[in-house]
């Protein structure tokens, strides 16, 4: 896809989208950040209704199938345009989760209960080794029972269901679809930093029945895997669009603000970090149109470098440049009523969410390394 094109494909998000956010996602997002309210799951059912969807699901009534670059592209001009960022992150989540679980026994299960499609999130991190996880599975004839407590989950107080990672009788990691009404459900708000409308929250389920059709996978880790490898750019894509919203509101504050005398814009010192943000904001729009552009075709993908060569670049970048965004600002940057600080909490959430920056880097270095011996020539070995 060539600029043009990416253009034309900002420009239709913004006809269907761009009246919903000004109208029924910016307003209030001061608000819900300092209270933590969660945004309403009907907002995500409306804008399905605008398109934001298409690119993002596979659907055969209407021959419209997931198209990675585009549904990237969407996320990143949702994130342009919504002043809360927990919109996209919502919107990435469950189009991830429905994607996946799209047709299989246990969606259609939920779907009964649910007046629209059901939302679906993710319910894996326990605070504790992933290889040591708490909580019981067990298989009962047509039913399971289970025990679990996930101590992290986005939109844990908005989603209808939870994709939850819990080991049954053989210790083997079960992936099971839980309903949030489900007897024995219980869930919790969680106090967080940023992204505070996404309803973060635990996930307790006490003795639940559910159908043995509620199980998604019986090989969960390798689940929860595709599932993180998979996303790993579109949780990033919402970010990237709003690291360009901060550096046009930095470069228009500079433009319209003097200091003696002369406007902030023709010091070479606040050119220079405009500078660096452009440099910052450009080097991770490459990156994750690179890996956009380079999706695997295979669903079942565990590790893709170039996916998480995007997340970790935006999740270093966008940090600094909230910090940049600050400097160049002044007392602005410091202000609760302006976007600085709220989204340098967010971006904050980059470096742990999806997978911690520090396991990351690890991982691409021995991607390397793996890279390197397996093309290594013998001669040139050798030298
Ligand atoms: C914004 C956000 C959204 C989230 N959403 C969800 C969600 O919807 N559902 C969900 O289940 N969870 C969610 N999480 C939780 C997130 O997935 C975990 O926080 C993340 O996987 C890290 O796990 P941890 O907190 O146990 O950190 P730890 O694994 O304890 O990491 C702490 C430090 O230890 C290092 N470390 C850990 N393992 C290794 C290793 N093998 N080798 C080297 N170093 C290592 C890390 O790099 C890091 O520096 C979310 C988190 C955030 C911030």
């Amino acid at each position: 896809m060539n600029q043009s094109d990416r253009d034309i494909l900002a420009a239709e998000t913004d006809y269907r989208l761009s009246e919903f956010i000004r109208t029924r996602i910016n307003p209030g997002t001061v608000e819900r950040d300092t209270d933590a309210i969660p945004l309403d799951p009907s907002l995500l059912h409306e804008a399905a209704r605008y398109g934001l969807f298409r690119h993002a699901l596979n659907d055969e009534a209407t021959r419209r199938y997931f198209d990675p670059l585009r549904w990237g592209l969407v996320l990143e001009e949702l994130g342009y345009l919504c002043d809360d960022l927990a919109f996209p992150l919502l919107a990435y989540l469950c189009a991830g989760m429905g994607r996946r679980l799209h047709g299989t026994p246990a969606v259609e299960q939920l779907a009964l209960t649910c007046q629209d499609r059901p939302l679906i999130g993710f319910a894996f991190t326990e605070n504790r080794d992933a290889l040591s996880m708490r909580g019981r599975l067990t298989r009962c004839g047509r039913t399971v029972r289970v025990a679990t407590s996930k101590t992290i989950v986005a939109g844990a107080l908005v989603l209808d269901g939870f994709v939850t990672y819990v080991p049954d009788e053989k210790g083997y990691v079960t992936a099971v679809l839980l309903h949030r009404s489900d007897p024995g459900v219980t869930i919790a708000p969680l106090q967080v930093t940023g992204f505070r409308a996404a309803g973060f929250g635990t996930l307790t389920a006490l003795d639940t029945v559910v159908p043995i059709d509620r199980i998604v996978s019986n090989d969960g880790l390798a689940h929860a895997q595709q599932v993180l490898n998979g996303e790993a750019p579109f949780f990033v894509a919402g970010p990237l669009g709003r690291m360009r919203a901060i550096v046009e509101a930095c470069a228009r504050h500079v433009m319209t603000t003097e200091r003696h005398g002369t406007a902030l814009a023709e010091y070479p010192t606040v050119q220079g970090v405009l500078g660096q943000m452009c440099a910052l904001l450009e080097t991770s729009r490459a990156t994750v149109h690179l890996a956009l552009e380079n999706y695997p075709a295979d669903a079942d993908a565990v590790w893709t470098t170039s996916l998480w060569m995007a997340k970790y670049t935006v999740a270093e970048a966008a940090p600094r440049l909230a910090l940049l965004a600050q400097r160049l600002v002044g007392t602005n940057g410091f202000l609760h009523s302006d976007m600085y600080a709220r989204h340098l909490r967010d971006f904050s959430g980059l470096l742990a969410g999806g997978n911690p920056q520090e396991k990351v880097q690890i991982d691409l270095g021995i991607d390397l390394l793996h890279r390197m011996r397996s093309s290594a020539h013998p001669d040139r070995n050798s030298r």
